[in-house]
């Protein structure tokens, strides 16, 4: 049997105590990781809730997607010469935070669901 990590769907093995990426299985929140112990990430995420995680992500993501709107509209309003030459930082920036936010969104769900249901069903 493996089991599969809320946070980052990595699959672990049954025996293993905490994933890749800080995820305990044990308390069910992020604590620090034995596999990158140095990742700025998984420390600014230390003692969160899947869901809390999620929201994180849901929140750094839209952020993201409005700052380069935002960044597009200023760029746009510059002149016509800049726009094809802006809109690539900012549409990037957009695609970014949208995958962002919709890993936030799943792993608010599977934080929810795992609250609700508990951690053995
Ligand atoms: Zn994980």
């Amino acid at each position: 049997m493996s089991k599969e990590c809320p946070v980052c769907r990595l699959i672990s093995p049954d025996i293993a105590e905490r994933c890749d990426c800080g995820y305990d299985f044990a308390t069910h929140r992020i604590a620090a990781s034995y596999a990158n112990p140095n990742d700025r990430e998984i420390i600014a995420e230390r003692g969160m809730t899947v869901a809390q995680v999620g929201t994180r992500n849901i929140k750094l993501g839209l952020g993201a997607v409005v700052a380069g709107l935002v960044w597009a509209t200023v760029v746009a309003g510059v002149g016509p010469g800049r726009v094809l030459r802006g809109l690539g930082w900012p549409a990037g920036v957009m695609i970014g935070g949208a995958s962002v936010a919709l890993r936030g969104l799943g792993q608010y769900r599977r934080g929810k669901r795992l609250e609700t249901t508990g951690p053995f069903l």
